[in-house]
């Protein structure tokens, strides 16, 4: 099973320089005073994960470079790297997904090669990120709104997550067979 054991983030939102958050287990809690910078980890992950500006709490890509926020950003680039594990019995394998923006432009790479934004989702994907099931990530404030769904509205959410949904019209016609 693939788990996100670490993430490496360079002049990222409140991270000056290059900086780990982690190493984190199969389930990890961030806790932090307001402001400290916990929904900055949630933007580092979305971010790497091919993010665009307007889910990331910025207008603009270049507004997630550290200093940024007050007109002073640091550097003209910023890097997330999300190390994921994925360990099979005693075997463990590493893969690293990473994204720089320089500006407003985006450069991904793969275990440390540069690779096309949609090698990257697809690769991420191979790997069981699916970044376009939409309520993987929580987000503050959404916790409410989910809790209050309809029983059928919270199964499809589920059934969108897990990717089951696809396999629903194979299920139904086992199951009359
Ligand atoms: P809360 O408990 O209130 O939800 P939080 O722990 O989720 O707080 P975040 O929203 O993750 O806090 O972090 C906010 C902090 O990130 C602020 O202190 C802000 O100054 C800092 N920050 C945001 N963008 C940047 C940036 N570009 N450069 C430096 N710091 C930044
Ligand atoms: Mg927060």
């Amino acid at each position: 099973m693939v788990f996100l054991k670490q993430i490496d983030v360079e002049n990222f939102k409140s991270w000056r320089g290059k900086q780990t958050i982690g190493p984190f287990l199969r389930f990890s809690c961030i806790i932090g005073t307001n402001g400290s910078g916990k929904s900055n980890v949630m933007d580092a992950i979305c971010f790497a994960t091919g993010e665009r500006s307007s889910t990331l709490r910025v207008k603009h890509l270049r507004d997630l470079i550290h200093g940024a926020h007050t007109g002073q950003p640091v550097s003209r680039s910023a890097t997330v790297c999300l190390r994921y594990c994925n360990k099979e019995e005693e075997e463990e394998e590493e893969a690293s997904f990473s994204r720089t923006i320089t500006g407003d432009s985006s450069e991904y790479r793969i275990n440390g090669a540069q690779v096309t934004l949609v090698q990257y989702l697809k690769q991420l994907e191979e790997i069981g990120i699916i970044t376009k099931a939409q309520n993987c990530l929580v987000f503050q404030g959404a916790v409410e709104s989910i809790a209050l769904k309809d029983p059928k509205e919270r199964t499809k959410m589920f059934e969108s997550i897990s990717q089951s949904r696809e396999l629903a019209s194979q299920y139904e016609q086992k199951k009359t067979a």
